[in-house]
């Protein structure tokens, strides 16, 4: 059931994913986070994209907020999967 075309960390879950993988090229930022652990701390409704905001909270291309150089952190895994 869609919820404002927002997928969140229970969706994940229930594609059978075990990990969420984030990369920001740009930065060289990689982490893997365990959707359980996610689940856990965040809740299973917390939406995807908030997560990816607040992980590259601190990412330099962010602060600076340069429209035409900006932080480029997305999940891996998810390809063909809109998750945004
Ligand atoms: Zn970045």
């Amino acid at each position: 059931m869609p919820r404002n075309g927002s997928a969140t960390l229970s969706d994940l879950r229930e594609r059978g994913l075990t990990t969420l993988d984030v990369t920001c090229p740009k930065c060289d930022r990689r982490g893997e986070y365990p959707v359980a652990n996610l689940i856990a701390r965040l809740g299973e409704d917390f939406i995807l994209t908030a997560f990816l905001t607040d992980l590259t909270a601190d990412c330099h291309r962010r602060i600076a907020g340069k429209f035409a150089d900006q932080c480029g952190a997305q999940f891996l895994g998810l390809a063909g999967n809109h998750v945004t």
